[in-house]
């Protein structure tokens, strides 16, 4: 078979420990056989960030807004253990965040199915896709510790010089406060980002804040995304036969629950954090949830949710044999690799995503998997075969040459 062409290169971006090893074993094993694969590639390895004084994540950001679709691997957020075990200059800031405030977008995250994984929640037949805000709130806040009486304010003063007070509290006895904001702009291309993945994956969209108790904050994403879905979004719903549907987020928590799945959960930054790690959990494993970041003007960067696996790489090192999970990695350069043929309209690039997926979830379902899936799986103990890392790789492989 020739290998697939390629047009637009796509942004490569590599990363730490055990996801790392993976990634060279997925470009061997599962792509560079079948693809002359063209990327521009980015080195987001601790060391070449420190190595640049972390100005390889910037310049990898802004060629993902250039090319519009990237893929990345999982990357170390140095603390300060790192910062010893690297012996860094610095303790760089997350890659994720950096390339977020770039790009100023939307996190997706959504779990791959395959028989015999099966969620905790029975009613749940299809994945529930969490859109997480990631800018703001809790995120961005200031705090203070109160340890004497006093009286706390909230004070704006605008540019003319006009000043606006609110009494937070008057304390008596010691106490916590704290002020964060978030920006109509920022709101807005959420709300943007949410309804055109929606569009784009055929799903409905559910949001939910607290705007009972928080009439301006939560108000304020009520009305922003009401308002975007009429201006702009009503009639392109309509016409795909979906739905924009709105309530308050104790009630969505219920909804959730009793639901099938198979739509979109907007959530603000800290119900997404929470939520998606729930939802990841649920569904049955950390290693099986993809994520994509969507910028408003289109542009996706491509991961998996979980970290590097650091355990994991170091019985690596001292040459044991791991049974780590490339299920989400692999689904990140699928998923990349499905965009890119869709936007140079390339239909094989396309296919070769979805046989990839498809190889992979018929590799799990067959019986093959990684000790994660093993310890899970309700398939019977007998028509499991529990493998290492690079096995599973190859298994897949073995699926994919068949379905090429
Ligand atoms: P993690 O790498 O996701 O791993 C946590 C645990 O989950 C692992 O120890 C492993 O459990 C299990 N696990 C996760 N992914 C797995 C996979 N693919 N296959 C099998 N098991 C898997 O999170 P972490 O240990 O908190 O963080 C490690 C490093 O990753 C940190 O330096 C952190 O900064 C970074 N991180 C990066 C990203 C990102 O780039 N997007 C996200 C999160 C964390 P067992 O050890 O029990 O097998
Ligand atoms: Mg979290």
């Amino acid at each position: 078979m020739a290998k697939i062409q390629m047009k637009t290169p796509l942004v490569e971006m590599d990363g730490d420990e055990m996801t790392r090893v993976l990634w060279q074993w997925i470009k061997d094993e599962l792509l560079l056989p079948f693809i002359d694969l063209k990327t521009e590639y980015y080195d987001l390895g601790l060391k070449k960030r420190d190595e640049t004084n972390d100005q390889i994540t910037v310049d990898a950001a802004n060629a993902n807004k250039k090319y519009g679709v990237a893929v990345k691997c999982a990357t170390i957020t140095p603390n300060a253990a790192r910062v010893k075990e690297y012996d860094l200059k610095q303790m760089w800031r997350s890659p994720n965040g950096t390339i977020r405030a770039i790009l100023d977008g939307t996190v997706f995250r959504a779990p791959i199915f395959v028989k015999g994984i099966e969620p905790y929640v029975k009613t749940w037949k299809k994945p529930i896709t969490i859109a997480r805000h990631a800018y703001g709130d809790v995120y961005k806040g200031v705090e203070m510790k109160i340890d004497q009486p006093g009286v706390a304010e909230l004070v704006f003063t605008a540019a003319d010089g006009t000043v606006t007070k609110e009494t937070i509290q008057k304390f008596e006895t010691p106490g916590v406060i704290q002020g964060m904001h978030n920006m109509s702009k920022s709101i807005r291309s959420f709300a943007r980002s949410c309804f055109n993945y929606a569009l784009d994956t055929k799903q409905d969209v559910w949001f939910a804040t607290k705007d009972t108790i928080s009439k301006k904050y939560d108000h304020t994403f009520k009305d922003i995304f009401q308002e975007v879905f009429e201006a702009e979004y009503k009639e392109k719903f309509e016409a795909a036969g979906l739905t924009y549907f709105y309530t308050l987020i104790d009630d969505i928590v219920a909804r959730v629950i009793r639901s099938e799945g198979g739509y979109i959960w907007a959530c603000k930054n800290y119900d997404g954090d929470v939520m998606s790690d729930m939802l990841a959990t649920a569904f049955g494993s950390l290693a099986m949830m993809t994520s994509v970041l969507v910028s408003p003007d289109g542009n996706y960067e491509y991961e998996a949710a979980h970290g590097t696996v650091q355990r994991h790489y170091y019985a690596h090192l001292e040459g044991k044999k791991t049974s780590t999970n490339s299920v989400a990695t692999i689904f990140a350069w699928s998923g990349a690799l499905r965009k890119r043929g869709e936007l140079d309209g390339i239909k094989e690039l396309q296919e070769f995503g979805d046989k990839l997926e498809a190889a992979t979830i018929k590799t799990i379902e067959e019986g093959i998997m990684t000790k994660d899936l093993a310890s899970i799986t309700t398939m019977p103990k007998e028509s499991v075969t529990q493998v290492n890392s690079e096995e599973f790789i190859k298994a897949i492989r073995k699926n994919l040459e068949a379905a090429l």
